[in-house]
């Protein structure tokens, strides 16, 4: 299904207005529903799958920022990075490793953000906050890796409170180890289509919608 003008620039404009950026989520959509909507002026796409990726990218224009926004694993690091703006899902401390040592042979500083364990469900990924506070203060080790901000996803619930109450730990977690990110204003990067209108109350700088723009996946 293409995706609608109209409510491409509606919500784009919404998110915009908040400060915040938009990233287009295109897993298991067609490289022509991409194009379509870079036709539009988008910039920024969200990729969950390497392989999916590694398809699609070199099909489309070259001034796409591609975020990979999924869970990578550690022998997937060097195919993606000669061309993604942003590794957002970096959930543990082995992947950070093999992100900066294929990021050194590039010779290449490569922009993450730190997954953060906020939902109830087991199956999500990311560090909880203690590990958080031992690693944020160890990453001047890794000299070929940038992390500039804070991702994470909520539950998936319809108890609203819980979902705000979830994106406020992030953001209180993003502002007190504001410090660490290496850049005057770092991503914080929740909400999706069900709950960026309560990301963006609570403070989200990125927002990353993908059913909601192109439709439903199969
Ligand atoms: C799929 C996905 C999204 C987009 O989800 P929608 O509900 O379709 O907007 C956002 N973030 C992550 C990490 C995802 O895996």
């Amino acid at each position: 299904m293409p995706v609608q003008p109209e409510l491409f620039f509606k919500l784009k404009e919404e998110i915009n207005a908040s400060g915040a950026t938009l990233v287009a989520v295109s897993k298991k959509k067609s490289v022509e529903e991409i194009k379509a909507l870079y036709d539009l002026g988008q910039r920024d796409f969200g990729e969950n799958y390497v392989q999916e990726l590694l398809q699609k990218q070199p099909l489309l224009p070259d001034d796409i920022r591609w975020h990979f926004i999924g869970h990578l694993q550690r022998n997937k690091v060097k195919s993606i990075l000669p061309f993604c703006t942003l590794i957002q899902g970096v959930d543990r401390l082995e992947l950070l490793e093999e992100i900066n040592k294929q990021a050194s042979k590039l010779e290449r500083v490569v922009d993450c953000l730190l997954q953060v364990h906020i939902a109830t469900e087991e199956s999500k990924f990311g560090f909880d906050s203690a590990e958080l506070s031992a690693v944020l203060p160890a990453l001047s080790g890794y000299s070929h890796v940038r992390v500039v901000g804070l991702m994470g996803m909520a539950s998936f619930t319809d108890n609203l409170s819980q979902v705000s109450a979830e994106f406020r730990l992030l953001k209180k977690l993003f502002d007190q180890y504001r410090s660490y990110f290496l850049i005057p204003d770092p991503f914080l990067s929740m909400g999706m289509s069900g709950d960026y209108k309560i990301a963006l109350q609570e403070g989200s700088t990125m927002i990353r919608i993908g059913s909601l723009l192109f439709g439903a996946r199969q």
